[in-house]
């Protein structure tokens, strides 16, 4: 039994993390792990790889890599061990607590729990709303922001057609609903349009209506300055593979009062400070969200690279992007057969995601053929976001319907979808260019390759493929 589980690490102390990789302002290192790969394309030729895909997952920052490197031989377990090093490793995980919370601007007072990732992090405000909690959240979130609400009253809102328009549907809905607690979910940008949502007015709206607001900050908080403080976020939830730290951990930050009054998201070790087989005192906040042996080495990797971040400048990394981003969407514009996505208008603010089509290769076969062939990675599909797709590719009712009734019957039917260029850290005008010139290409005169496809439509893959993978030492044969 123990009365005070974190104890001392809730005291300021000097940590891991400001004597290990705190980056000078001038001097941030952004640059990647692999960032300098060659792959094989299917003609037998290599090339570098084009990494097109930081929405998905980001690579990770060196200095992530330096941090967890140096950690390892220290690694230990967390916070109750009195050994040196579970010491050392306890410092280095409540330091990228602070890290996080400072990074997102998030206030004293607020909670940083870790989780595995975004998911990870809704679900468990999910699983602490209030019983009676009312949700309002609009059918083009991301479903990690649209599925965990359902355990609770839900209002969907329809995909909006502007943000004046999200603005006005949500303030209907705020004065037509019934009292307290309501909270508001919306993303901060978008995984598909990469459209920056007006949060911060939908914060200001909410409150005015006795609303809370979660920030799904999963694509926003890698390219563009989130402060929860001064924007007056309630909630923010983070994945670390998409911030440049790809070891597992991410983190919902918060206000604490419902996070702290049922009982936890996870009941096991760690989250109690009395147990008897009929009776249970559970611990404080952050320990009382974090019930089994946390991920220390992902948790720190978040935090460095949150440091990482900050200090490189946030504001001029999303001036960088937008002039890359730009750069696409005018190349690809010129390229006949290709249709670009967007719900709102042209120049609406954006991150670096970039959803399209060719009317002439269908999108599972576009993205095989842009790796196979030109060394590009993409992503493709519906990414998450059904409702929000079938807004996009204007599906009808009745063909939604039908397809539904398709795959809960198992029949076989074309499932619909595009493909996702992302920009990020490592990406150059020169990436941006073999994009619109294999696209081009591909316009023009078509694959070059043979190709197998699912029968749904969803995959496809290069037949035969001839390229070799590299021997790496896994071991895992
Ligand atoms: N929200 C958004 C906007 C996302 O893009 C993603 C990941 N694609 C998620 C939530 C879920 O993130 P994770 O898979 O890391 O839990």
């Amino acid at each position: 039994m123990s009365t005070s589980p974190r104890g001392a690490a809730d005291q300021p102390r000097a940590n891991l993390l400001t004597t290990m990789d705190r980056p000078d302002p001038a001097t941030a290192d952004l640059t990647l792990v692999g960032s300098e790969l060659d792959v094989p394309l299917v003609t037998g030729a290599r090339c570098r790889y084009v990494n097109l895909d930081y929405a998905a997952s980001a690579p990770c920052l060196a200095s992530v890599k330096r941090a967890v490197d140096a950690l390892l031989p220290w690694y230990a377990s967390v916070h109750r061990g009195t050994g040196y090093k579970s010491q050392l490793a306890t410092e280095a995980y409540e330091g990228a607590r602070a890290a996080v919370r400072s990074f997102v601007g998030g206030r004293s007072s607020d909670t940083v729990v870790f989780t595995r990732n975004t998911t990870d992090a809704i679900n468990l405000l999910a699983a602490a709303l209030p019983p009676d909690a009312e949700v309002l959240a609009f059918a083009s979130e991301h479903h990690a922001n649209l599925l965990p609400w359902r355990r609770h009253r839900i209002t969907y809102l329809p995909v909006p057609a502007s943000p004046a328009e999200a603005l006005e549907r949500l303030d209907r809905a705020l004065v037509a609903g019934s009292g307290e607690p309501r909270l508001v979910a919306v993303t901060g940008a978008s995984n598909v349009t990469g459209e920056i949502w007006p949060y911060p007015q939908i914060a200001r709206l909410a409150h005015e209506h006795e609303a809370r607001v979660l920030l799904d900050a999963a694509q926003l908080a890698p390219h563009h300055p989130v402060d929860m403080t001064s924007e007056d976020i309630d909630y923010l939830a983070i994945s670390g593979h998409k911030l440049y730290a790809p070891f597992g951990a991410g983190a919902l930050v918060g206000r604490p009062d419902w996070l702290a009054a049922r009982e936890p998201f996870l009941a096991g070790g760690g989250a109690v400070r009395y147990v008897a087989v009929d009776e249970v005192l559970w611990a404080e906040l952050p320990d009382r969200q974090e019930a089994g042996s946390p991920n220390v080495l992902g948790a720190v990797a978040l935090g460095v690279a949150c440091r990482t971040l900050q200090a490189a400048d946030m504001h001029q990394r999303a001036a960088t992007e937008a002039d890359l981003l730009d750069l696409a969407r005018t190349g690809l514009a010129a390229i006949p057969g290709i249709e670009q996505y967007r719900l709102w208008s042209q120049d609406h603010p954006r991150v670096p995601v970039l959803p399209f089509a060719l009317r002439t290769v269908a999108y599972a076969q576009l993205a095989a053929v842009l790796s196979a062939e030109y060394g590009i990675g993409v992503r493709h599909g519906c990414f998450c976001a059904h409702p929000l797709m079938v807004a996009l590719l204007h599906i009808s009712p009745a063909h939604y319907a039908r397809l539904y009734r398709d795959l809960s019957r198992g029949h076989p039917t074309q499932v619909p979808g595009a493909v996702r260029a992302s920009i990020g850290l490592g990406t150059t005008s020169a990436d941006i260019t073999h994009l619109i010139d294999a696209l081009d290409a591909i316009a023009t005169a078509g694959p070059r390759w043979s190709y197998r496809s699912s029968p749904d439509g969803t995959d496809c893959w290069p037949d035969p493929d001839p390229r070799p993978r590299p021997a790496l030492p896994l071991d895992l044969a």
